[in-house]
C-alpha cells in the first residue's frame, strides 16, 4: 500500500533540501577561508605599526603572522612573512612582543580532511536524496498489483456489536463467526470446518460494512477492507494480483478479516459480458476463487463480502466452501429505527420536544445511512440557525430534506403557476384522501422541493411488508390525480409537464405489477422477468421469456391499469370539486398544509361508486 505523500512529508523534503544546499555553502566558504575572520594585511604595514607601538603582540605560527593590535585581546589581523623578512624590513624588538609558536598541524589537517569529507558527504547525501525521490515513485509505478486494501487498527474506530442498533438476527449469526475467530481450536477439534466466506446481502446504508468491522472489533483481529471496484483497473491482470496480495497480507495477519464490500462489481455472473473489460473481471473473480481454495483447513482467515444484488453474483462465489453463508439485512423497522436514531442522537444535544419515536414512525423505508444523514442534517440546520439544541422542527426539516430535497423557497413561480400547482397538489391529495386503500396524506405544499414543483405526501400508518393489488391500484390513482385536476380546470390541452414525473411513476408501477408481481387482470399469477441483459456482439440483448404475443398483452395490461386509475381519478374530482378549489385556496394561501390541516380542508369529500372497487 503506498500511499500518497502527505503534506508534512513534502514540508520535510524542502526542508532538508534546503539545509543540504545551505550545508554545502557553508563548507565551501570554510574551506576557502580557513582563517576565519582575520583581516590580511602586508608585512610591511605590521613592522610600521609596530614601530610605532601601535601592535602588541606578534605570533609567529611557521609562515604565518598573527597579529594582535594594542586594545585587541586577541589577534584580529594575519599576515605572511617571508623567511626572514620581518628583521629584513627593521622591526624594532622592543616596541613588540613577538611569540613564537609550534605550528598548529592538527588545525591544518582538520581542515584539508574536512575540505575532502565534506563535499563528499554532502554529495552522497544529496544522492541518497535523490535515489529516495525515484524510488518513491518507481514503487508507485509498480504498486499496481498491490491491494489497496485498508487496515483498521484494531482500537483506534473500533466497533462492537453494541455500535449497532437493530440487526438482532444478522448480529446472531455474526456471533457465532466471532467464536470461530476467538476459539477456533473448539471448531476443529471436532472436525468442523471453520466457514471460509460470508455474504451480507442487503440494501445500501443498512450497515453491512459496521456489522462486518464489529466482528473484527469483537474478535479483535485485524480488518482488511477493499471495495470489490477497486479491483478493477485498467490493466488488464491488476486485479488478480491484488486479490493474491490482498489475500496474501492477511494470511500474514491471521486470524484476520478480509471485507471486500460491492462484491458484486467483480463477481458478477461470468459470461454475460456486462459491465465491459469482462475478461478482466473474470480473472479478478477467478483469483477470489483459486485464494479461497487455496485456504487451508486452519487458516483462519474469514472473507466478509457486502452486496445488495445475490442473485447476479456467480453460482461459483456461491458454492459450499466459498460464499456459502448468507445473512441478510433488511430495512429497519419501527423500533429499530427508533434505536438507530438514538444512537446517532446520542452525542447531540436534542431539547424537550424532540420526539425520536415519531420521526422513526415516519421513516418507513429509510436505511440506517439515511437516518445517520437524518440526524446529521438536524444538527446542521440547528447550527446554522445559531441554535445551542436540536428541536423537533429542525428533524422535520432536516427529514424532508433528505426524503424530498431541500425546500426551494427562492424559485418564483408566477401566479398562474402557483395557482395550476395548488390544483395539481390539491388533486393528488383529494384523491388518496377519498380511496379507501390509500395512505392517509401526510403533508401538502406548493414550495419547490428537490427537482419538483410541489409535494403531496402519503404515510403508511405503520410498517407494511406486503401490498395487495387494491392498495397498488388507489397508489396509481392519486399519483394520477394531479394531471386529472388540471385536466378538469385547464381542459385536455391545459396540461402541462408537471405531471411527468407522476406519471412515469405510475407506468413503472403499473408494469412491476404485471411484469414482476402477477397482478395483471389477463396474466395473473405469471412473472415474467427480463434480466438484466447481456452483450452480443456490441448489442444490449434482454433475454425474453416470453413470445411477442405476451409481451402485447403485458402493454395491454399496463394502458387498462393506467386507464382505471386516471378514471376512477377524475370520478373522484368530478365528485368533488368544491372539495378541490377549497384545498387549492388554502394552498395558495398558507403554501404548506400539514396533516391535520389538509383533512380539515378536505372535510366533507366522498367516494363516488364509480371510483369504487370492492
Ligand atoms: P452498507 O455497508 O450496508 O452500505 P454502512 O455499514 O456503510 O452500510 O452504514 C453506513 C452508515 O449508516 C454507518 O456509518 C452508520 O452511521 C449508519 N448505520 C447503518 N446501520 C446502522 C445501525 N444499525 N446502527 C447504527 N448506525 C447505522
Amino acid at each position: 500500500m503506498k500511499k500518497k505523500p502527505s503534506r508534512v512529508t513534502n514540508m520535510l523534503r524542502l526542508g532538508l533540501f534546503w539545509a543540504l544546499v545551505a550545508l554545502s555553502l557553508l563548507a565551501v566558504w570554510a574551506v576557502t577561508s580557513p582563517q576565519g575572520t582575520l583581516k590580511e594585511v602586508s608585512v610591511s604595514d605590521v613592522v610600521r605599526r609596530a614601530n610605532d607601538g601601535k601592535i602588541a603582540l606578534i605570533e609567529i605560527q611557521g609562515n604565518d603572522l598573527r597579529i594582535t593590535p594594542k586594545g585587541q585581546s586577541k589577534p584580529t589581523e594575519r599576515s605572511l612573512k617571508e623567511p626572514g623578512t620581518l628583521y629584513s624590513q627593521g622591526l624594532k624588538f622592543d616596541k613588540v612582543e613577538i611569540k613564537t609558536t609550534a605550528e598548529s598541524q592538527t588545525g591544518a589537517i582538520t581542515w584539508s580532511i574536512a575540505s575532502i569529507v565534506v563535499p563528499v558527504v554532502l554529495i552522497g547525501l544529496l544522492f541518497m536524496f535523490m535515489m529516495r525521490q525515484a524510488q518513491g515513485q518507481n514503487s508507485q509505478a509498480m504498486g499496481f498489483g498491490k491491494s489497496k486494501a485498508k487496515l483498521y487498527g484494531l482500537d483506534k474506530e473500533r466497533v462492537v456489536f453494541d455500535d449497532i442498533a437493530g440487526n438482532e438476527s444478522a448480529k446472531q449469526d455474526l456471533q457465532e463467526v466471532v467464536d470461530f475467530l476467538k476459539h477456533p481450536k473448539k471448531y476443529q477439534s471436532l472436525g468442523a470446518k471453520i466457514p471460509k466466506g460470508i455474504l451480507l446481502v442487503g440494501n445500501p446504508g443498512t450497515g453491512k460494512t459496521m456489522l462486518a468491522r464489529a466482528v473484527a472489533g469483537e474478535a479483535n483481529v485485524p480488518f482488511f477492507s477493499i471495495s470489490g471496484s477497486e479491483f478493477v483497473e485498467m490493466f488488464v491482470g491488476v486485479g488478480a494480483s491484488r486479490v493474491r496480495d490482498l489475500f496474501a497480507k492477511a494470511k500474514k495477519n491471521a486470524p484476520a478479516i478480509i471485507f471486500i464490500d460491492e462484491i458484486d462489481a467483480v463477481g458478477r455472473k461470468r459470461g454475460s459480458g456486462m459491465g465491459g473489460g469482462h475478461d478482466e473481471r473474470e480473472q479478478t473473480l477467478n483469483q477470489i476463487l483459486v485464494e479461497m481454495d487455496g485456504f487451508e483447513a486452519d487458516t483462519n482467515v474469514i472473507i466478509i463480502a457486502a452486496t445488495n444484488r445475490a442473485d447476479v453474483l456467480d453460482p461459483a462465489l456461491l458454492r459450499p466452501g466459498r460464499f456459502d453463508r448468507h445473512t441478510t439485512i433488511t430495512l429497519p423497522e419501527r423500533k429499530d429505527r427508533e434505536a438507530i436514531l438514538k444512537v446517532h442522537f446520542k452525542n447531540k444535544p436534542i431539547d424537550a420536544t424532540v420526539d425520536l419515536d415519531k420521526l422513526a414512525a415516519k421513516t418507513a423505508g429509510s436505511s440506517g445511512a439515511d437516518l445517520a444523514n437524518i440526524a446529521n442534517e438536524a444538527a446542521i440546520i440547528a447550527a446554522r440557525q445559531g441554535k445551542k439544541k436540536i428541536s423537533n422542527e429542525h428533524l422535520t426539516e432536516a427529514f424532508e430534506k433528505v426524503a424530498i430535497g431541500p425546500e426551494r423557497k427562492a424559485k418564483v413561480m408566477n401566479e398562474h403557476e402557483k395557482e395550476l400547482t395548488a390544483y395539481h397538489e390539491a388533486g393528488h391529495a383529494i384523491v388518496g384522501h377519498v380511496l379507501p386503500d390509500s395512505d392517509p396524506v401526510h403533508k401538502v405544499t406548493i414550495i419547490p422541493r428537490g427537482g419538483t414543483g410541489g409535494v403531496t405526501w402519503f404515510l403508511p400508518p405503520e410498517d407494511k411488508s406486503y401490498t395487495n393489488v387494491y392498495e397498488f391500484k388507489d397508489i396509481l390513482a392519486r399519483a394520477m390525480g394531479g394531471r386529472i385536476a388540471e385536466k378538469l380546470i385547464y381542459g385536455d390541452d391545459g396540461i402541462t409537464t408537471g405531471a411527468g414525473s407522476d406519471l412515469r411513476k405510475a407506468t413503472e408501477i403499473a408494469r412491476d405489477m404485471v411484469i414482476e408481481q402477477g397482478m395483471g387482470q389477463k396474466l395473473r399469477d405469471q412473472v415474467f422477468h427480463e434480466d438484466n441483459g447481456g452483450m452480443v456482439f456490441d448489442k444490449i440483448t434482454h433475454e425474453r421469456p416470453y413470445s411477442e404475443a405476451t409481451a402485447e398483452e403485458i402493454d395491454h395490461e399496463v394502458e387498462r391499469l393506467i386507464t382505471e386509475a386516471a378514471r376512477r381519478a377524475e370520478a373522484v374530482l368530478r365528485k368533488n370539486r368544491a372539495v378541490l378549489e377549497k384545498l387549492k385556496d388554502e394552498l395558495l394561501l398558507h403554501e404548506t398544509l400539514e396533516e391535520d390541516e389538509a383533512n380539515a380542508a378536505m372535510e366533507g369529500a366522498a367516494l363516488p361508486t364509480e371510483a369504487k372497487l370492492h
